[in-house]
């Protein structure tokens, strides 16, 4: 019963980011978290000096980031998060599906179009890439990995995708003859 003597390093989420306070644990709804699940997912991970163990199995190498979606129709916008610590495979699993989501649901707005969800994008690389270097961990007993599924461009949906990139090029296409 040993504890971990494991400093919570001080990583904080970007400075000034668009997101503004973000809400607590389980303002976000993600697919795969309806009903209860068993095993204290959900309690937020209180006291900072507490070892980070993957929030979704309880996995012992687990890193601390907030993975994104957004959602953008017309004027209407959502920001949603997941906080972690996450494990390697939950990580993963996490990043694919709030990617996915974003990438069909995150371009029907102008400014989500330009700004948003092409910034929830690239934020959620970066966190695809600490997950997958982190190495892998057993859950706790009785708890599973989060599945992983599918990558995301194995997921017809995020094809989506080639349609405001088709709109966009085809805008830019318009500019450019017209102005010669
Ligand atoms: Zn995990």
């Amino acid at each position: 019963m040993a504890t971990p003597q494991h400093q919570a390093s001080d990583q904080s989420p970007v400075p000034g980011n668009p997101y503004g306070a973000a809400g607590e644990y389980g303002q976000t709804q993600a697919p795969w978290n309806q009903g209860p699940v068993p095993g204290g997912w959900g309690a937020p991970a209180a006291a900072s000096h507490a070892p980070r163990h993957c929030r979704a199995c309880g996995g012992q190498y687990a890193e601390d980031f907030k993975v994104r979606s957004h959602m953008g129709i017309l004027i209407m916008m959502k920001f949603e998060h997941l906080n972690g610590p996450f494990c390697r495979d939950c990580g993963i699993a996490v990043v694919r599906q709030m990617t996915t989501r974003a990438l069909v649901l995150g371009w029907w707005g102008p400014l989500s179009l330009v700004i948003f969800n092409p910034f929830t994008l690239i934020w959620n690389l970066l966190g695809y890439r600490k997950f997958s270097k982190l190495p892998p961990s057993t859950p706790a007993p009785g708890r599973t990995h989060l599945d992983t599924g599918p990558a995301v461009l194995r997921r017809p949906q995020a094809y989506v995708t080639l349609i405001p990139i088709a709109w966009a090029v085809w805008i830019i296409s318009q500019a450019l003859t017209h102005s010669s």
